[in-house]
């Protein structure tokens, strides 16, 4: 590989640091990463696994607010706040909310749309040689919904994304039936999208790209960051727990904590912890071909290699509070109205933060007051989609290279007064 002499240091071994790395050793970089953990052991470890080309649609979007009782009060609902944490959230869900405005929700989609479009391509071109490419596969979505009443009430989400390329299609029926014959008799109808992907094993797809990133040069350094002083020559030293690092550049990737260390060069966000939980049943007794969502449930299955992972659910409780596998419970009873033959008494279960901000768009980009600091945070319930993309355009930013879209909506002074 070309070594251009830049050090470049990428603070997160998730997806989406992975992700930088690998895009930045191609550049001829000489890449450190650095995590606390092993690589794709925080939130990359347990998600859906979809490559979801179909998620550009914001979290938040118009008349969300009206269906927001259902889903707190509900015994199943996909929402908690825990009661404590009410007042800290408060402010982010009011700007939450405001994101959810028509005008402000189309340009987040156009943004989103950039970064999840064509995400299996993406994935495939970066797993290329690395050994992995075996844990990508193409495969539909099947979105299936109770009854006609249903699919007429969720079909204007779908239709909000048709601008950006997406093309649902509904099936009803033996259509339906043919397509995923493990699916519950009871559920009518579906919205299929028919270019998806998945990963068969998120965590190893990230462990594989990390292995290939030392293969080729990077080193991998099992630390904690705890500070970051920016040098008078334009780089950064990192203070770890073991040491201090030396770099040209740095990349924050560090998912839901990256606003603590922003912090320290300056830089606020609202970055929430999002927590979701999955169920992965071991001997599920059922072999869905596909993705399947629940649209009553607001949670996917996907067929995974050791088992079947049902992911999902919403909860708001600050980053430390300890996992409330009560909500994992609540995919695992809501796994028999997808699959009724299934079987749910083997199982495992995980909690994991996904790093949220109110308009659902990530910071990718230089930091405001360091030139040697960038950003790649903030990638809510999309970030194994989008990582490829982000990977790039943070390679590109690194290289003085023009990215090929605007970066204004992802830039770091938006929440910025
Ligand atoms: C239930 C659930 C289902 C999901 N399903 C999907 C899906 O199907 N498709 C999709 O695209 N996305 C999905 N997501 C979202 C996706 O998993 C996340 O957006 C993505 O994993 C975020 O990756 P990341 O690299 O930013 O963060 P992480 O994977 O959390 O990685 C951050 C890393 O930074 C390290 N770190 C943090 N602070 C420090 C420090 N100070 N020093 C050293 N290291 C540090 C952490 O140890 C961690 O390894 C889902 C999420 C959940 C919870």
């Amino acid at each position: 590989m070309r070594n251009t002499g830049s050090s470049v240091t990428v603070v997160g071994a998730g997806v989406v640091g992975i992700a930088c790395a690998v895009h930045l050793l191609r550049d001829g970089h000489r890449v450190t990463i650095v995590d606390r953990a092993a690589p794709g052991e925080a939130c990359s470890y347990g998600n859906a696994g979809v490559l979801a080309s179909y998620a550009c649609l914001p979290v938040s979007y118009p008349g969300l607010a009206w269906s927001v009782p259902g889903m707190l009060f509900r015994r199943d609902g996909a929402l908690r706040i825990r009661w404590r944490y009410w007042p800290t959230l408060i402010p982010w869900l009011a700007m939450f909310l405001r994101a959810g405005r028509m005008d402000r929700m189309q340009a987040s989609a156009r943004a989103l749309s950039f970064l999840v479009t064509g995400s299996l391509e993406q994935h495939r071109e970066l797993a290329r040689g690395t050994g992995v490419e075996h844990l990508l596969q193409p495969a539909p979505l099947v979105y299936a919904y109770a009854d006609e009443r249903a699919l007429a009430k969720g079909m204007q989400s779908w239709n909000w994304r048709r601008p950006y390329g997406v093309a649902p299609r509904v099936v009803r029926g033996a259509e339906l039936r043919e397509l995923e014959p493990a699916l519950s008799s009871r559920l009518g109808c579906a919205v299929v999208i028919d270019d998806c992907g998945y990963t068969t094993n998120p965590s190893k797809l990230v462990k594989g790209l990390a292995e290939y990133a030392q293969r080729q040069g990077a080193t991998l350094l099992a630390r904690e960051v705890l500070d970051m002083h920016p040098q008078p020559n334009g780089g950064m030293r990192l203070a770890t727990d073991d040491g201090d690092i030396l770099a040209d550049k740095v990349v924050i990737a560090a998912g839901a904590w990256s606003a603590k260390l922003a912090a320290r060069c300056g830089d606020r966000f609202p970055l929430e912890a999002e927590r979701g939980y999955h169920v992965v049943l071991r001997n599920p007794g059922v072999e869905p071909r596909t993705i399947v969502g629940s649209a009553t449930g607001k949670f996917l299955a996907t067929p995974m290699e050791e088992g079947l992972r049902l992911a999902g659910t919403s909860e708001f409780a600050g980053l430390d509070a300890p996992p409330d596998y009560r909500r994992a419970e609540v995919l695992r009873r809501q796994a028999r109205d997808l699959f009724p033959d299934a079987n749910v008494d083997d199982y495992s279960q995980w909690m994991g933060q996904r790093p949220s901000l109110p308009d659902s768009l990530p910071v990718i980009g230089r930091a405001r007051r360091h030139a040697s600091l960038y950003y790649a945070f903030g990638h809510q319930h999309v970030g194994l989609t989008s990582a490829p993309r982000t990977g790039r355009l943070i390679a590109d930013l690194i290289a003085g290279r023009a990215p090929n879209i605007d970066l204004a909506p992802y830039r770091a002074d938006r929440f910025q007064r």
